[in-house]
């Protein structure tokens, strides 16, 4: 009899929750000795304390008048941009880098709780973009017109496309909910940090959000 207690990925499609050990990891966000956030309800600025992976700012909830953080946050020395929209693209240099180095997060405006959204890769097309299948084309139409067919002239051609020094592009969505089951919406402030080389372009509705939409 089978003791082991390993799920199967199927089994478990529709548990919404993070991983625990998202928890014990680092934040990828580096603070400086002196950065703060500062309460808006009571003016006190505070330090980035428990921060992990799973919460790259920690809680941003007040110690001293239990305020959350929103949108409208002041933060100092730190390199975090506000966002505005709810979907963003992510365009890496051409290398080694196999995913980006920006951080995407979000705070949310119930709780305070802190998240990051993780950027995934956007697949590339199964077939070559239209422009290097023409080129193919005619790369094959003149070799054959042409008397000699010269097979390695076509591939080359194709290999010569896709091999192209090209930046990878990235997708991240704010669209999954807090733990305690808000919704990202306008009132929660979204942050960025850039990775050095990386674009970033909002790719949806600037400031819509599902929530809005009755
Ligand atoms: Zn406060
Ligand atoms: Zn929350
Ligand atoms: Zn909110």
């Amino acid at each position: 009899m089978q003791t082991s207690a390993t799920p199967t990925p199927s089994a478990h499609k529709h548990t919404p929750r993070r991983r625990p050990h998202a928890m014990e990891l680092p934040t990828p966000i580096t603070f400086a000795a002196n950065a703060s956030w500062t309460c808006t309800t009571c003016g006190v600025p505070h330090r980035f304390t428990n921060t992990s992976f799973a919460r790259p700012l920690g809680r941003l909830k007040c110690p001293l008048c239990s305020a959350v953080a929103n949108f409208n946050l002041p933060l100092t020395n730190t390199n975090l941009a506000i966002l505005d929209g709810n979907q963003y693209s992510v365009s890496v240099p051409p290398g080694s880098r196999d995913k980006p180095l920006t951080v995407f997060g979000w705070v949310c405006c119930s709780c305070g709780r802190s998240h990051q959204r993780i950027p995934h890769a956007i697949e590339r097309p199964a077939t070559p973009p239209p422009r290097f299948r023409d080129r193919i084309l005619k790369a094959y139409h003149k070799t054959i017109h042409g008397g000699d067919f010269e097979y390695d002239s076509v591939t080359s051609i194709h290999d010569y496309g896709s091999s192209l020094p090209e930046r990878k592009g990235f997708r991240v969505a704010f669209d999954r909910p807090c733990s305690c089951e808000h919704a990202t919406c306008e009132l929660c402030y979204r942050f960025k940090v850039v990775g050095e080389g990386e674009w970033i372009a909002a790719t949806g509705a600037v400031g819509v959000f599902p929530s809005n939409r009755t």
